[in-house]
């Protein structure tokens, strides 16, 4: 995964435009790509998702209903965001999680687009929108965490 970052250049990032360091945005971000470079980077879906804010059809994407134990982290960068143990089916075509790995690996904000207040959740690691959270989830965050398939991928445990 090191080897991976080590390719990223910063300047004139979509991360930069936009980096306020207040909201729980990182302050720094140094694995950052220029749109171009996302481009050549990412299948179509997943630029879609990850770097035009875009969501999959329900039902559509590659995880949505997996139950194998595992990890899945950001089809980006490679960041760890989500372990198998606090996923569950929400009934909702997506993939839901309870919480993220770590708290640092994700950052959120409100997002007041299509006439709803929702928080949306991006990687920490490149920015990537990876979908939005919803106070609707079970135990023990009661939250509901819903994830593009397209913005993950999937590493089954050894
Ligand atoms: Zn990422």
């Amino acid at each position: 995964m090191s080897r991976w970052f080590g390719r990223f250049q910063r300047k004139d990032s979509w991360y930069d435009k936009y980096d306020n360091g207040e909201s729980g945005r990182p302050v720094s971000l140094e694995r950052a790509r220029s749109e171009s470079e996302w481009r050549g980077a990412l299948s179509p879906e997943q630029f879609f998702v990850l770097r035009q804010k875009g969501t999959e059809r329900p039902f559509t994407g590659a995880h949505w209903s997996t139950t194998a134990a595992g990890v899945y982290s950001c089809a980006g960068c490679g960041l760890d965001l989500f372990h198998s143990k606090d996923k569950f089916d929400a009934g909702c075509g997506w993939p839901s999680y309870t919480k993220p790995i770590e708290d640092r690996v994700v950052f959120t904000e409100g997002d007041r687009t299509h006439g709803m207040v929702r928080q949306e959740a991006m990687c920490a690691g490149c920015g990537g929108h990876l979908g939005h959270i919803f106070p609707d989830g079970p135990p023990p965050t009661g939250d509901r965490w819903c994830i593009n398939s397209a913005s993950i991928v999937f590493r089954p445990a050894d």
